[in-house]
């Protein structure tokens, strides 16, 4: 599984690195970046539940 970041609609308000920090982070300009390019299994519902959370709907989960 992978998770596609829209960067340029992200705001950056970090919900998506609170509920899965592992997954995702904030970099120094506050846009998201993935942390891995292809989600270890024991992330995925981590990073699942980090894309909901998106109030823009900047994540996509690629299976
Ligand atoms: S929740 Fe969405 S808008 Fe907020 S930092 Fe994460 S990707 Fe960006």
């Amino acid at each position: 599984m992978r998770v596609s970041a829209d960067t340029a609609r992200c705001e950056g308000h970090g919900l998506c690195e609170e509920v899965a920090p592992k997954v995702y982070e904030l970099d120094d300009d506050a846009v998201v970046t993935v942390v891995h390019e292809e989600v270890p299994p024991e992330l995925e519902r981590l990073a699942e539940a980090g894309a909901r959370v998106c109030p823009v709907a900047a994540l996509k989960v690629i299976r």
